[in-house]
């Protein structure tokens, strides 16, 4: 048995070995983009454009909706989504505590107030229960997040949406591919979103982001809400009149050319991926220390975070040492090679920005009101973007020999993370914050 890498012994994964590139660029990507530069139609007013109408065609056939709108962005995608379907000042928007911040700062955007529910500790979704509790006369919408790739509980949210007449919104930006009850993600809300971002499933280069949708008239404002409130139809002149409040939030054909590009491969990936994430996920199964994610029977995983639960007690330590284990075997993996790493220091809400002026005008945030968005932030770390390539499978073999060295060796790893002088990372990065921005 070698030692750890972090008590000076030999690293499992070698230093000169590189995560296999994402996204993985082929020749006819780079072809698409050079079409386009050539072309001289760049944005979505672009007389003649193609790329990006054909972009938002293949996509909704994908997903399976009536309507797709190509933006800049993931999160102008949830603002636009938010502000067709009507959610204006004063509103109240239901959150996940646990997501991206663009989840929870997209209704500020339009002057409504995010409203925040507890995640289910297993499958890191919120759950139909905690958004029931927070809906009040105010609500006006349920942004769903199906959060590193695993469809939410979707009947129930949109059940419990339809009981009080809410709008239900799908931020899918961690999910394509995912299905619920044969239905593609992105599907099932009201309104849809999903990004482009180049470290998503389904990557461009750079920036953007989809919209889908059922609903003629909501594919409508978002059409003319993302420029200016503008009607553009790509036939005749420009008329530049506008008919509602809009932004700039315009997609770019370059960039539209490149995801247009790489959804051709798209199923195949999806499946390679799901191939190798499942043989890792299988060889780590055979560990007791940690728990992996999963998918129930009614719908598939995208695969796009892996979060990893530390179970103390495999360690012979109790709940109480939890976020100790956990940050023990996150250093050992790390000086293995493994790039674990937090995907969220702390609850949403914990934000600076949602606890201060001009957005609160006191600070009522308390950490214990998230216990279960907590209790998966200190018990777990993520692996990123690492397995996302279909050749990732050999480092992903590396990495779960990673995971059975530090079996290998629990006793030391249990005394360490005994005598460790444990900070939670919310606390950690209450320090940064004030040290990076101190007032
Ligand atoms: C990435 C992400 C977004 C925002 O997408 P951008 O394209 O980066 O603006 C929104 N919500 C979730 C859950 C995300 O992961």
């Amino acid at each position: 048995m070698s030692e750890l890498a972090l008590h000076g012994g030999p690293r499992t994964v070698p230093r000169d070995r590189r995560i296999p590139r994402w996204p993985d660029i082929a020749p006819e990507d780079e072809e698409a983009v050079r079409r386009v530069v050539a072309s001289g139609r760049y944005t979505a007013a672009s007389a003649g454009e193609k790329e990006i109408t054909g972009l938002e065609r293949a996509w909704a056939e994908e997903v399976g909706t009536r309507h797709c709108v190509a933006v800049s962005n993931g999160t102008t995608a949830l603002s636009l989504a938010l502000a067709a379907a009507g959610v204006g000042p004063g509103d109240e928007v239901i959150v996940p505590a646990l997501s991206f911040i663009a989840t929870a700062i997209t209704p500020l955007h339009l002057s409504a107030v995010p409203v925040f529910a507890d995640v289910d500790p297993v499958s890191f979704n919120v759950t139909p229960k905690a958004v029931e509790a927070a809906v009040t006369p105010r609500t006006r919408a349920i942004v769903v997040v199906h959060l590193h790739g695993l469809p939410a509980d979707l009947d129930e949210l949109a059940a419990t949406a339809d009981r009080h007449g809410l709008v239900l919104v799908e931020d899918a930006a961690q999910a394509h591919g995912a299905r619920y009850r044969g239905r593609a993600a992105g599907s099932y809300g009201r309104v849809n979103t999903f990004s482009l971002n180049v470290s998503k499933n389904l990557p461009t280069c750079g920036e953007g982001g989809l919209v889908t949708t059922d609903d003629d008239d909501l594919h409508r404002r978002v059409r003319m809400m993302r420029q200016f409130g503008e009607v553009l139809d790509g036939t005749g002149p420009r008329s530049y009149v506008s008919h509602m409040l809009g932004w700039n939030d315009k997609p770019n054909a370059i960039q539209c050319a490149f995801t247009r590009s790489r959804l051709v491969r798209f199923h195949d990936e999806n499946r390679i991926r799901d191939e190798n994430v499942r043989r890792f996920l299988g060889r780590l199964a055979e560990l007791p220390w940690l728990r992996g994610p999963d998918a129930p029977d009614d719908r598939t995983h995208a695969w796009h975070i892996l979060r990893f639960m530390v179970d103390p007690e495999a360690f012979g330590l109790g709940p109480a040492h939890a976020g100790a284990v956990r940050a023990t075997v996150m250093k050992a993996l790390r000086a293995e090679g493994v790039p674990a790493t937090h995907y969220q220091l702390m609850p949403l809400p914990g934000q600076r920005l949602f606890r201060r002026p001009p957005i609160a005008a006191v600070d009522h945030y308390r950490a214990s009101d998230w216990p279960n968005t907590l209790a998966v932030i200190d018990g777990s770390f993520t692996i990123q973007k690492a397995h996302l390539s279909p050749k990732a499978r050999p480092m992903l073999d590396l990495y779960a020999d990673a995971a059975a060295k530090v079996w290998e060796h629990r006793e030391a790893i249990a005394r360490e993370a005994r005598e460790l002088d444990y900070r939670p990372p919310w606390e950690e990065a209450e320090d940064i914050a004030a040290g990076e921005f101190p007032c």
